[in-house]
This record gives C-alpha cells, sequence and structure tokens, in this order.
C-alpha cells in the first residue's frame, strides 16, 4: 500500500504507458549544446530514469538557427544530431521511463542578432531587437519545427513538447503584448492562436499516431496584455484537436515581474490556473511550478486539479525522487530548496547546472563527485555540523569510512538553522530534514553539545580529520559599536528584541534577509502572496495580473553598504531581483557609499558623499560579513592529517553551494 497511490499509477497517453504521473520537467543543463557532451547528457538522463521517473523532458532545442537562445546554443535540425542522440534515448530506454524532446523557439528572447518574433519589439531581457517573420518566414518556422520532429522520431524519441509558453516566439504570436500583426497571424486571438495550432497539427501529420506531442502552454502569462482565460480555453481546446496528446504547465513569461519559482512562492501557488484548463480538454494535463514532494504532487493529484504533476529542479536534487517515495521512505528524499543558486543562476550566466543540496547533478560522469566505495576503512573525524559538514560527514559514511561527527551545538544544521527562519526560507529545513536521515543510514556517530578540542581530536588517532566549524560574525570597526542598541543578526534571527526603526549595516545575502525577517507583517497565504504580486484569478484579467496592493510593513529600515554599486548588485541572478522589489515595495531604505562614523545616543551616523547624516534608529543590526573560523585547524596542524572545507576555509562570499561541493569532493578524495 502506497501513500501516493495517484502519483504512482500508470497512465495510458495514446499508445504509450507511462509507469507513473511523474514528469521531469524541462531544464537546461548546458549539456544540450554540444554534441562532444551526449554522453554526459545519457548518464545525467538514465540516473533519473533509472530513479523511476515516468516522463522525461529534455532541455529546449531550437527548430532552427533563428529559435537558438544564444549563438550555437542547442539545436535539432540535422540527421547527425539525430543519430547521435541514439545514446541518450538508448539509456533511458533501457528503463520504463519514456522521453520526449522540446522544441523551444526562442524568438525575441534569442540572445543574438539573428532572432525574429512576431512583431519588431525589442524584449527587456534581450539587447538584440526581433527581426518581424514576414508571412513566408512564419511558415518556414513551421516547417522547421515538423522537421525537428520528425528528426527526434527518427532519434528514438518517444516524442516532442513544443514549447508554447514562457514568453518565447509561440506564446509571443498568442498574445497582443508582443503581437501586432495585421496578417492572418496576428489580429484577434483566433489568429494569433493559428501558430501553435499549425504546428501542433503539421507535427501530428508528419510523425504518425504513435509519437507523443506534449504541449507546454502558457497557463498565465503574468505580462500585461497577456491572454484571457476565455482565449486559454479556446487554445487549450483547439491544440487538443489539433493532435495534442498531453497539456502541459508553463507560468508567466521570462520578463514578467511576478516570480514564479523562487523560494519565497508557496507550494502549488499555480496549480488553480491549471485547474481551470483541465476542466475543458479531454486530453490529461500536467501541473508544475513550487511541486517538491511527493506529498504536494499527490494533493494536487487528488484534488483533480492535474493529471501528472511535472518537477523540474527536483530532480537534480535527487534522482531517485520517484523510487524512495515507491519504497516509502519520502524523509529520505533530498529536497529542492528553490534557491536557483547552482541551477538557474549557472544557466544564465552560461556556466554548467549543478545543485547546491546535490553537488553530482549534471556532472554524473566526473569521478570527484562519485562516492566509490573505500578500498580500505578508515577511521575520520569531522567537526561541525553545518552544510559542509554533513556532506563530507555522509559522504565518507557512504563510501564505507568509520565516521565521527562533532557538533557544538545542540542539533545539527550550523547556519541553515537561521537561514530556515527567514520568511519564504522555511524549506531549508528539508536540506536538514535529509541529511538527518543520511547521517542514520551512512551509519555516521553524531556527537552533538561537544565543541571538541585539538587535543581529544589527537588522542583520537584518527586517520584524518575533517574542519568544517564555519565562520564568526565580522564586527566592523566602528566607535562605539558595542552600544546596546547594537545587535548581530544571529541575536535577531534568535529573536532579541528589535525597535521600530533598524538601520543594518551590510547589505550582502544576509543584510537583505534580516531586512525580509524585519519588515515580514505576518500574512504567509497564497491570496496574501497573490495580492502582494498583482496576480489575479479574475478570467477578463489579461495575463492575469492587476495592480499591487500596498503594503503594511512592520518596521522602518534603513539598509547600508559602503560599496556605491546599486545596492544588492551581487545577490542570485534569478532570485535578487525578487528581494530588492519586495524590500522597496517595503519601503526599506538603501543606502550605498556609506561611510560609518560612529554609533550614538540617537542613532548611526554616518556620512555619504562627504555629507554627514544620522540615521535615527533604536536598533542597528550588523550583517557586515564573516571570517573563518579557523583556531582548531591551525592547532592540528602537524599533529594529524587535516582538511578544512566550507566557511572555515573561505568565509568570504562563501555561501552553502561552495561548501557543500567543496565538502563533498574532499570526502570523495579521501
Ligand atoms: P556553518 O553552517 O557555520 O557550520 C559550522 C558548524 O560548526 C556550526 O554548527 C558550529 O556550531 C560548529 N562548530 C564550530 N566549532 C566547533 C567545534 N570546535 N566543535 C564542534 N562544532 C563546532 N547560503 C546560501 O548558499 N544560500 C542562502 O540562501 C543562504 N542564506 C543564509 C541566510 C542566513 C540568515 C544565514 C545566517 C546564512 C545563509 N547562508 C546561505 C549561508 C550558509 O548558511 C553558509 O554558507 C553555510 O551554513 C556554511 O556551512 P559550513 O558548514 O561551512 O558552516
Ligand atoms: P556578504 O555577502 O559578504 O556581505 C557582507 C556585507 O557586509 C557587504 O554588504 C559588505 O558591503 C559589508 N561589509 C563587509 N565588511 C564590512 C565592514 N568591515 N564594515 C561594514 N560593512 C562591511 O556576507 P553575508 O551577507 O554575511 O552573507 C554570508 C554568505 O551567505 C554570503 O556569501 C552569501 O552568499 C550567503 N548568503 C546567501 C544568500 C542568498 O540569498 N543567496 C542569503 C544569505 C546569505 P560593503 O563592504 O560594501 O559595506
Ligand atoms: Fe533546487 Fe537550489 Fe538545487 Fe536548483 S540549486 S535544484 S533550486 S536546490
Amino acid at each position: 500500500m502506497t501513500s501516493y497511490p495517484n502519483l504512482l499509477s500508470p497512465l495510458d497517453v495514446g499508445s504509450i504507458r507511462l509507469r507513473n504521473r511523474v514528469v521531469m520537467g524541462s531544464m537546461h543543463t548546458g549539456l544540450e549544446d554540444r554534441l562532444r557532451d551526449i554522453d554526459k547528457l545519457a548518464a545525467y538522463f538514465s540516473e533519473r530514469a533509472r530513479g523511476g521517473v515516468g516522463l522525461i523532458v529534455t532541455g529546449g532545442y531550437a527548430p532552427n538557427r533563428r529559435g537558438w537562445l544564444a549563438p550555437f546554443a542547442a539545436r535539432f535540425a540535422d540527421r547527425r544530431t539525430a543519430l547521435r542522440h541514439r545514446e541518450v534515448t538508448d539509456a533511458v530506454h533501457d528503463t520504463d521511463t519514456r522521453i520526449v524532446l522540446q522544441l523551444l523557439h526562442a524568438g525575441r528572447y534569442g540572445y543574438h542578432p539573428l532572432n525574429v518574433s512576431a512583431s519588431k519589439l525589442k524584449a527587456p531581457i534581450s539587447p538584440f531587437t526581433p527581426r518581424a517573420l514576414s508571412t513566408r518566414g512564419v511558415e518556414r518556422q513551421i516547417a522547421d519545427f515538423v522537421e525537428s520532429a520528425k528528426l527526434a522520431k527518427l532519434a528514438g524519441y518517444d516524442g516532442v513538447e513544443v514549447m508554447g509558453s514562457e514568453g518565447y516566439l509561440i506564446n509571443q504570436f498568442l498574445a497582443p503584448h508582443t503581437n501586432r500583426r495585421t496578417d492572418a497571424w496576428g489580429g484577434d486571438a483566433k489568429s494569433r492562436m493559428r501558430l501553435p495550432i499549425e504546428i501542433v497539427r503539421r507535427i501530428r501529420e508528419a510523425t504518425g499516431d504513435d509519437f507523443l506531442i506534449v504541449y507546454r502552454m502558457s497557463m498565465l502569462d503574468l505580462v500585461p496584455d497577456g491572454q484571457t482565460e476565455a482565449e486559454l480555453i479556446e487554445l487549450a481546446q483547439r491544440i487538443d484537436t489539433a493532435g495534442a496528446d498531453i497539456i502541459s504547465t508553463g507560468i508567466g513569461w521570462h520578463e514578467s515581474r511576478v516570480p514564479t519559482i523562487v523560494t519565497s512562492v508557496p507550494s502549488s501557488a499555480f496549480t488553480w490556473a491549471t485547474a481551470r484548463i483541465r476542466a475543458a480538454v479531454g486530453v490529461p494535463v500536467v501541473a508544475s511550478n513550487r511541486i517538491n514532494t511527493p506529498e504536494a504532487a499527490e494533493a494536487v493529484l487528488a484534488e483533480d486539479r492535474a493529471d501528472l504533476v511535472s518537477m523540474a529542479r527536483p530532480f537534480l536534487a535527487d534522482p531517485d525522487f520517484v523510487a524512495k517515495a515507491q519504497r516509502g521512505q519520502p524523509e529520505r528524499i533530498n529536497t529542492c530548496i528553490a534557491c536557483n543558486q547552482a541551477c538557474l543562476d549557472h544557466a544564465f550566466a552560461n556556466k554548467p547546472v549543478t545543485c547546491l543540496v546535490n553537488p553530482r547533478a549534471g556532472r554524473e560522469t566526473n569521478p570527484v563527485y562519485l562516492p566509490t566505495p573505500a578500498p580500505r576503512r578508515r577511521r575520520y573525524a569531522v567537526v561541525g555540523a553545518g552544510p559542509a559538514g554533513l556532506a563530507a560527514a555522509t559522504t565518507l559514511g557512504e563510501r564505507g569510512h568509520d565516521v565521527e561527527l562533532f557538533e557544538a551545538s545542540d542539533v545539527i544544521g550550523g547556519q541553515f538553522n537561521m537561514a530556515k527562519r527567514i520568511p519564504g526560507k522555511a524549506e531549508f529545513a528539508h536540506t536538514l530534514r535529509y541529511f538527518e536521515h543520511r547521517l542514520n543510514a551512512t551509519g555516521v556517530t553524531v556527537h552533538l553539545n561537544t565543541t571538541v578540542t585539538a587535543s581529544r581530536l589527537v588522542d583520537g588517532a584518527y586517520d584524518g580529520v575533517v574542519v568544517a566549524t564555519g565562520v564568526t560574525p565580522r564586527t566592523p570597526d566602528i566607535p562605539a559599536i558595542d552600544d546596546p542598541k547594537v545587535l548581530s543578526y544571529i541575536d535577531v534571527l534568535n529573536g532579541a528584541h528589535v525597535g521600530g526603526r533598524v538601520a543594518i549595516i551590510g547589505a550582502g545575502g544576509i543584510g537583505f534577509d534580516v531586512a525580509e525577517f524585519l519588515t515580514h507583517s505576518g500574512g504567509d497565504t497564497l491570496d496574501d502572496w497573490q495580492s502582494t504580486w498583482g496576480v489575479t484569478t479574475d478570467p477578463d484579467a489579461r495575463g492575469g495580473v492587476t495592480t499591487i496592493a500596498p503594503v503594511d510593513t512592520a518596521r522602518e529600515v534603513f539598509l547600508l553598504q559602503r560599496k556605491t554599486t546599486r545596492v544588492g548588485a551581487g545577490l542570485g541572478k534569478t532570485s535578487g531581483w525578487v528581494h530588492r522589489a519586495t524590500l522597496k515595495r517595503r519601503g526599506v531604505v538603501m543606502i550605498p557609499g556609506v561611510e560609518y562614523q560612529r554609533v550614538g545616543e540617537a542613532g548611526l551616523h554616518i556620512s555619504v558623499d562627504g555629507e554627514a547624516r544620522l540615521i535615527e534608529v533604536d536598533t542597528i543590526v550588523v550583517c557586515a560579513g564573516q571570517e573563518p573560523r579557523r583556531d582548531l585547524y591551525e592547532a592540528l596542524q602537524g599533529k594529524v592529517s587535516v582538511h578544512l572545507v566550507g566557511g572555515a576555509d573561505v568565509a568570504a562570499e562563501l555561501d552553502a553551494k561552495r561548501a557543500i561541493d567543496q565538502a563533498t569532493a574532499v570526502a570523495v578524495a579521501l
């Protein structure tokens, strides 16, 4: 008897049986772009197929050069490419998993001068103004979609997913926001819909009945002048009639100013939009976005909101997601915490995609991250149970070593115990739950409440010691910084009293998190979130967006930094804008170029551009970065074999991505 009867039940779609209702959604990993990486791509998908997922959707492949995401990015337009992809499809078909190739034409999102669109309107996220396609040009794009689909069949794919959402070319034809044409491909809604309908109809004609066609549809455009509910329902019905087997959910355009996948977006936040399309069509419909646990996925199906559930990043975090759910061990799933730090932030920086909580993702053939059994069982001590120590201890244990983990406090997790208190970051607790169970499974002996000393470690005669002692907060050299109104971020996150007017010294990741913590006024429901970002369920509202409601903030906050650059410029590419917009809306005053003069009775004395200013505040919170905590490491030098990882190694610009990655690689090498 399974706890996930809906999620794990098979589904027949046309002539194809999917072994369960779990879809691994499309993600660009960087491995798609070069044919020489095909073995890596095959290993990456094969690991996920062996983990039991029902259907895999590849990253997006352009049908032609004009549809490239960037120069020389993934394209599926010739026989040689198709034949090389047999390595991928054969590897996946060694299991019962099915795989479809995503066809994505970037349109005006193409980051190159050849890009094209419905109309000559530059996208806010590309510097290149597109050329408006001629009527013949439109026909050529359709023909190229069809040709790519035929090649996908030759490559052994079970079908294709036609990318019709997220603001790419097809979406650009669908919405008046970007389609100003007056020919047969523009004007009223019927004409704007012609492009996807023709693509699906002609792919069906060319590939026959035993080939899956998934259509990824924008359920909510989240841009002004997007589609209305009535238009979306008509589109879904016509796509169904044109020959699609499955309709998959896409939410929001890349240029939208509404976050759709960062940590602060509530779980299953958009399934209401999927449900209304599902009610109008006969084909199975897939829900997606911010569904990252088998419980949440099961609930979506049990409540009849969708027929399948797509999860993308959760499969970077844990390829065995489905297998663990099937075995009744959901507590062992390494849950995606929606941080975007190693996946989307990498993709946008043209770096290979991996995962903060699973550094092996995307590097399945790289021995640095492969925890092979140790040739000889050795004894190791790991000091510090933050993310770095946890990754090191469990990797060593998994390899068969005898491991003792020492932690000074009464819980594992280090700074993640503070991170999870930040509004919108509660899911960081999943990582601690995962490690708790992995420590058990790998036989690591954990000593909590134990501040271990160098002499104890030397006396222990370990074969090696991994020092993961983390950081200590930096206290800036500002006159009267020891004033009682000055608190560290640790005091604040541990519940110290904070006044109504606050200055924050330091605007890095922690400064921003503390500002969110101090200005959060409590509303955590889906309705609160929708009104914060101007999302509406009103069927007549174009794009599903409306005006944003004013916010009540709990405090008046000043966020300060010495650099003269824009405050928050160093935050993550795909999440930083959400943090900046949130604080702006809550009236947080951000001041760059600050020189700190002194702490005084009335507040914080600073100067900006040589001009003296007093920020009148009740509380000053220091978030001025950290120093590595290395005293233990230094005391062990020359006495035992010692390895330094995580914040204790590099505190400047340290993040958990680097800490877990480094600790895993060190533990694999020992
Ligand atoms: P730590 O987490 O600092 O752990 C070190 C551990 O060692 C501690 O538990 C300590 O008690 C223990 N220890 C120290 N000395 C001894 C000793 N002698 N004996 C026994 N135990 C000892 N990073 C991100 O990447 N993304 C984020 O969104 C993010 N948000 C954050 C939000 C907040 C509010 C904070 C505070 C941090 C955030 N971070 C984030 C940073 C992230 O938490 C750190 O990068 C990460 O925790 C570093 O891991 P670590 O294991 O090296 O050190
Ligand atoms: P940080 O990002 O290095 O920021 C430290 C801040 O303090 C900077 O704004 C810096 O700016 C200021 N500062 C440094 N030295 C100072 C001094 N002597 N006096 C006054 N101000 C000083 O560090 P953090 O905010 O503490 O974060 C720690 C790590 O956790 C970071 O590496 C971060 O990546 C990670 N983290 C990430 C997130 C995330 O959302 N991705 C969230 C939280 C934390 P100026 O020098 O210009 O003043
Ligand atoms: Fe999820 Fe963060 Fe890993 Fe991306 S990097 S898959 S968001 S945990």
